[in-house]
């Protein structure tokens, strides 16, 4: 039988690229929480709402179609914008909306509604502590901001994108201190979780420390 894992970790630690590989191998879907963060962001943004004022974002949600398709590829009112939230523009401006409470309720029960079907690996920063409190298997990912902003930069260069690594490092250190101190929900490793530093250790490590680890719940029939 399926059931739901959550991987739950700061910015480039690794969480979706993991998720995407896992659930290829596990024949599990992908729910990528943070793309639907960034989509509200950018709905945001398109429409000229303020950023700072909870009730409109909260508007942008209710009038906007969110589409997360089993492929990954994701549809804002029918246009697909996979590629257009990945700016770092987008990823401040979804680390601010995300702390706001009635954001995170909307966004939250969508998920635990995705969820209910199981067979799902959902990564964010609540996962574990908020989403799906119950789910058995919970991962911590972890990596030094060094490590990170390294990833990211080699992702940007990859992509023919302008890249400065230092910005790089700093932003995804503004981003650590609002996800790990805002007010609601902030990112913190579930009592439960698996913690996982992937600084030194390379994607298929990690993957086979997490099939390890689904592996040895199974045969104590905790699954
Ligand atoms: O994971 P990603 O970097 O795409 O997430 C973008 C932003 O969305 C994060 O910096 C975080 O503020 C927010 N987020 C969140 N809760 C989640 C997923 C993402 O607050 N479950």
């Amino acid at each position: 039988m399926k059931f739901n894992i959550a991987i739950d970790g700061p910015s480039a630690a690794g969480k979706s690229t993991i998720a995407d590989m896992l659930g290829k191998k596990l024949n599990y879907s992908h729910l990528d929480t943070g793309a639907m963060y960034r989509c509200i962001a950018l709905a945001a943004i398109v429409n000229n709402v303020d950023l700072t004022n909870e009730e409109q974002i909260v508007d942008i949600i209710a009038t906007t179609k969110l589409d997360m398709k089993s492929d990954g590829s994701i549809y804002l009112n029918d246009k697909l914008i996979s590629d257009e939230i990945r700016s770092e523009q987008i990823s401040m401006a979804a680390s601010n909306i995300s702390k706001f409470s009635k954001v995170r309720e909307a966004l939250v029960k969508m998920q635990q509604d995705i969820a209910l079907n199981n067979g799902y690996i959902i990564d964010g920063r609540d996962i574990g502590t908020v989403v799906l409190k119950d789910a058995k298997i919970k991962i911590y990912l972890t990596a030094t901001s060094e490590a990170r902003g390294i990833r990211r930069h080699k992702q940007n260069l990859a992509k023919g994108f302008e890249s400065d690594l230092q910005k790089i490092i700093k932003d995804i250190e503004i981003r650590d201190y609002q996800d790990m101190n805002r007010e609601h929900s902030p990112l913190k490793k579930a009592d439960d979780a698996l913690e996982l530093d992937s600084s030194n250790i390379s994607i298929d490590e990690v993957i086979n420390i997490i099939e390890d680890y689904i592996k040895s719940k199974e045969d104590r029939s905790i699954l």
